[in-house]
């Protein structure tokens, strides 16, 4: 009988498990203490810090706005499994990726979606979509809104954007 029901289920069976398998691996994985920038062909000498700036309601800005004509690639900085593509009021079209160590990585701001859908294994490099203006960044240039958190909340994106990559890691 179990015997019959695998048979019956596992091609759908199947993808969950190995799926299952690389979420294990990866949260025990190390968070990344480098990272290539998130956008085709912008280079890490050409990013402003804009941590913890002000915004609207007293919040602080928790990420890094990288400013790239609109329809650029943005790239996942990890490997990873997406585990939402969506919207919301403030980061308008956005894809979170869980990474490595169990860091949850945002994009916002997105003109639009590569072909990915939640459950994708995404790698270094794979697009998720293209660098636009919407939600609360209507109105002003183009740019990927990126942020990490962590278990104990947001972390600063910068200095592992600035960071020289690991021997052997791509660079972009
Ligand atoms: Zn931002």
């Amino acid at each position: 009988m179990v015997a019959v029901i695998l048979w019956v289920a596992w091609p759908w069976l199947q993808p969950q498990l190995e799926r299952a398998i690389y979420a294990a691996r990866l949260a025990a994985r190390p968070a990344p203490t480098a990272l290539p920038v998130p956008v085709q062909g912008v280079a890490a000498r050409a990013l402003r810090d804009t941590w913890h700036g002000a915004r609207s309601g007293g919040r602080k800005h928790e990420g890094i706005d990288i400013f790239a004509p609109r329809g650029r690639q943005v790239l996942s900085a990890t490997e990873g499994i997406v585990s939402r593509v969506g919207t919301n009021s403030l980061g308008g079209k956005v894809v979170w990726v869980m990474g490595p160590g169990r860091q949850m990585h945002y994009y916002a701001h997105l003109d639009g979606y590569a072909a990915i859908r939640a459950g994708d294994i995404v790698a270094p490099g794979t697009v998720l979509g293209y660098v636009g203006t919407t939600g609360n960044a209507r109105g002003t240039p183009p740019h990927l809104h990126y942020g990490i958190y962590a278990a104990g909340g947001a972390i600063n994106p910068y200095p592992l954007l600035k960071a020289p990559a690991a021997a052997g890691a791509p660079r972009r």
